[in-house]
């Protein structure tokens, strides 16, 4: 790389050896005095981008960042590292406010943190022109796209910077891919001239998995225990209503896992967010509206219990586990019922036909994914138009290949049950029928005397269940909403009815834990198990030291496991272990060594007398 002084502030206070993937062009980049924009997937790296080019230049870079209320946490790791890192915003007094101006206006501060909202108030703006600003980072920049889902109306305001401070280079730092996202950012906020940074979106640490589970509570549970007992993971469930009764039933099982969603008090939401950072193991059941920006580096798993929209949302939710780079699992269940529900939200929307439109074909890459019998990884790059071998072997069907069958039959089955019965009937009441259960409603109807009555003896309900679902999520049905869920066929029904398409489908999973992560355990963190001891006792020293900061913000996961494996001894040794830089040395050194030290002394005693459990 060009400037050497970058990677000696990489060594030195970071603790790392060297930059990864395309940090140091971008770092050159910008220390050169130039505009960047960097899409980079979470975990990739983002921050040190804009931090090294910060201490390497003159004077305070200006961070905008529109999460308030993480702004702390990533104060106290810069901190951490001995930085002078600050914020201004509405959580400060007035004394500490002006306290922070002088700070700035003596070009004291490394690194300053504002939100939109705040930078574009006239005094800051005046404050930051008596300043010496070494560069712009706008971080999370998708916000500026409308199209988006987390549209900020001040991330528009944010192109003032570009006029009025024309000599400081700014960097546009975002994690959403898709190139109408990226047209946005680069016209809303005038980096016209910006070089442009695209990494690979790929998270290779990242393990999908995605099934079809009737109960799909006991399936999370099961997934859980056998892959991920005692770490931190996030829930994701569309409603207020499923968030609470999952982390009320999760609790119930023994695990400590929190409530999140926008009708909580902000207190609470405040206090469960915070124990999620700072406490180990604690999973979060929540709506959407958690999750963007966490700065968490060691969420294990994420988990849906419902179907998100979109790609881009599962993209996003699930990118926010493994951001150390150490295994994690995307995990999700679907069901019927999801797909129904996906299927008629699409068709009721207000929205004009154009955007309707991109709605419909987001909802059926989603259903897509959901529903392949190929590489996950491999479909989930091509949508945002990446490639990447056919076979990543770290999703569940390149794992454990799903067996299909040949539906054609029993699809011509189903599909003529929907149109002899006349179009009108939801699915339950048509595998009713298939299956030529007595029941009054039948008779009522008439439909016991029909071709189509019992014709389906030969499957269970729930196997029939299982082909409804793939009929409708692949198009050849059609939810009707002004029906109450009747189902009806599509032209393209009209083919698999006359038996002219074959109909190659997967086949439903009855094992009852059904996942494919559980046949081949995860190890989610490669400590082995005569190491497993001092790992913990790390773990524990971290806790004692972070002084109720996250524990990350002491060291990561990463930086422990290195230990656990070197066992450094002495101070030396202790360095060159990535993560340690010279302040954090100084300030944890000792406190490791000696708990190292203590470990390998009576090492051997303890598995003697000891019973691990
Ligand atoms: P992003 O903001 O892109 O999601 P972060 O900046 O939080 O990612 O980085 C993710 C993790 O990787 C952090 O723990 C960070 O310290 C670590 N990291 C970043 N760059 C390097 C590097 N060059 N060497 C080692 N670790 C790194
Ligand atoms: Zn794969």
């Amino acid at each position: 790389m060009k400037h050497k002084d970058a990677l000696d502030v990489l060594q030195n206070i970071y603790g790392y050896d060297q930059f990864r993937g395309q940090q140091a062009e971008i770092i050159d980049t910008v220390i050169d005095g130039n505009d960047a924009l960097v899409l980079m997937p979470t975990g990739g790296g983002k921050s040190l981008c804009y931090q090294v080019p910060s201490l390497v230049r003159k004077g305070t870079g200006v961070v905008v960042s529109p999460l308030i209320a993480l702004m702390q946490d990533q104060v106290d790791a810069l901190r951490a590292l001995n930085l002078n890192a600050v914020f201004i915003n509405s959580s400060l007094s007035q004394q500490q406010i002006r306290e922070t101006e002088r700070a700035l206006l003596c070009g004291e501060v490394d690194l300053l943190y504002v939100a939109p909202e705040r930078l574009l108030m006239p005094e800051m703006l005046q404050l930051l022109d008596q300043s010496d600003i070494s560069l712009f980072a706008i971080d999370e920049a998708h916000c500026v796209s409308q199209w988006g889902h987390d549209f900020r109306r001040e991330y528009l305001a944010l192109d003032v910077l570009h006029e009025r401070f024309p000599e400081v280079p700014r960097l546009a730092l975002t994690a959403t891919a898709d190139q109408r996202t990226r047209e946005e950012i680069v016209r809303n906020l005038s980096l016209a001239d910006a070089a442009c940074f695209i990494s690979s979106f790929d998270r290779p640490n990242i393990r999908y998995a995605i099934h079809e589970a009737s109960n799909a509570r006991d399936a999370l549970l099961n997934f859980i225990n056998d892959n991920h007992k005692n770490d931190a993971g996030i829930v994701y469930c569309l409603s207020r209503k499923k968030v609470e009764d999952t982390a009320k039933w999760l609790e119930e099982r023994g695990k400590t896992a929190l409530p999140y969603h926008a009708g909580l008090d902000a207190d609470t939401r405040a206090n469960h967010q915070s124990r999620f950072l700072r406490e180990d193991g604690i999973i979060i059941v929540a709506t959407i509206a958690f999750g963007m920006g966490i700065d968490k580096p060691d969420v294990r798993f994420v988990a849906h219990l419902n179907l998100p929209k979109s790609v881009e949302a599962y993209y996003q939710e699930t990118g926010r586990a493994g951001r150390d780079g150490l295994d994690a699992s995307a995990w999700m269940s679907y069901g019927l019922q999801d797909v129904i529900n996906l299927r008629s939200m699409m068709q009721s929307s207000e929205a004009d036909e154009q955007h309707k439109r991109v709605e419909q074909n987001k909802l059926e890459s989603m259903l897509g994914l959901a529903e392949l019998n190929t590489c996950r990884r491999h479909a989930l790059l091509a949508y945002f138009d990446e490639s990447v071998d056919n076979r990543c072997g770290n999703c569940d069907n390149c794992l454990v290949p799903p067996e299909t069958w040949d539906a054609t039959e029993a699809a011509q089955k189903a599909l003529s049950c929907v149109y002899r019965t006349g179009q009108r009937f939801g699915v339950n009441y048509l595998i009713d029928v298939l299956i030529g259960k007595d029941v009054e409603r039948i008779r009522r109807f008439g439909h016991h005397q029909q071709s189509t009555f019992g014709i389906g003896e030969d499957r269970s309900a729930a196997q029939w269940r299982a082909l409804y679902r793939q009929l409708i999520a692949r198009g050849f049905l059609s939810v009707d909403v002004g029906g109450h869920g009747s189902i009806c066929l599509t032209e393209s029904a009209r083919p698999v009815l006359r038996g002219e398409t074959p109909l190659m489908l997967r086949k439903l999973n009855t094992n009852k834990s059904s996942s494919s992560n559980s046949k081949r355990k995860q190890q989610a963190r490669a400590i082995a198990p005569e190491n497993k001891k001092l790992w913990e006792r790390l773990r524990n020293l971290r806790s004692t030291l972070s002084d109720g900061k996250p524990a990350y913000v002491v060291f990561t996961d990463n930086t422990l496991a290195e230990m656990v494996e070197q066992k450094p001894m002495t101070s030396k040794q202790l360095a060159a272990v990535s993560g340690v830089g010279k302040h954090k040395l100084e300030k944890y050194g000792d406190a490791f060594i000696e708990v190292i030290q203590d470990y390998e002394m009576y090492a051997d005693m303890e598995t003697d007398c000891e019973s691990d459990a």
